[in-house]
């Protein structure tokens, strides 16, 4: 994936020094960062094979409305999911021990990381230009306050502009959905059976 102008000017800007300091405390060791379809070129093949390298997951950005009661359990609402702007499927690096659909996530203060790519001693494994975009656009600062560039050219907020870059996905995710999820599985959530995927 080619770099656009800005982040080939942001790969030197910032203070990345300080990061060997931090060693990831607020961002690598806490979760795994977000990727966007460019990052595949946006192209669905090369979105599977990060898929099935093992290193990738599939997360969904949720709310409430995300699910819908069937039985005794929830299930996802596909529609709800493709139509509210503030919901939406998306692909990220994997959190250790988490698997490939990782939905489930309790989203706790304590986060999901560290992040399969990311290490104590040598902290991201991955250059710069392979990095997923959020770890791209993270300008460290010291004393912590990092900042992210990732909606830079909507100013929507961050959220939004990861749910607006993967909606035209949405099918093909859910495709993926199916090859990588065991179908009929019910996942507990804090050790109660609450939710059926597909
Ligand atoms: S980007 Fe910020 S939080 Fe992440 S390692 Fe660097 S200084 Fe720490
Ligand atoms: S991919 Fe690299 S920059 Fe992103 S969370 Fe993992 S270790 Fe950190």
């Amino acid at each position: 994936m080619a770099l656009s102008p800005d982040e080939e000017k942001w790969r030197n800007k910032g203070y990345h020094h300080v990061c060997k300091d931090c060693k990831g405390m607020l961002c690598c060791q806490y979760n795994a960062c977000t990727t966007s379809p460019d990052d595949f070129d946006g192209d669905p093949c090369q979105m599977h094979s990060a898929l099935l390298s093992g290193k990738y997951s599939i997360d969904l950005l949720r709310s409430k409305k995300s699910f819908k009661v069937q039985g005794n359990i929830l299930v996802l609402d596909f529609d709800e999911i493709q139509r509210n702007p503030k919901e939406g499927f998306y692909i990220r690096a994997k959190n250790v021990g988490y698997p490939t659909v990782d939905i489930v996530h309790e989203d706790d203060s304590k986060g999901d990381g560290p992040c399969v790519f990311w290490s104590y001693q040598k902290g991201c494994q991955l250059s710069y230009d392979r990095r997923p975009k959020f770890g791209r656009t993270l300008i460290p600062m010291p004393l912590g306050g990092c900042f992210d560039y990732y909606d830079r050219y909507t100013r929507q907020g961050l959220r939004l502009q990861i749910a607006s870059e993967w909606k035209p996905y949405h099918n093909v995710i859910m495709g993926f959905l199916y090859e990588f999820c065991e179908p009929g599985k019910i996942y507990s959530i804090k050790g109660i059976p609450a939710l059926r995927i597909i």
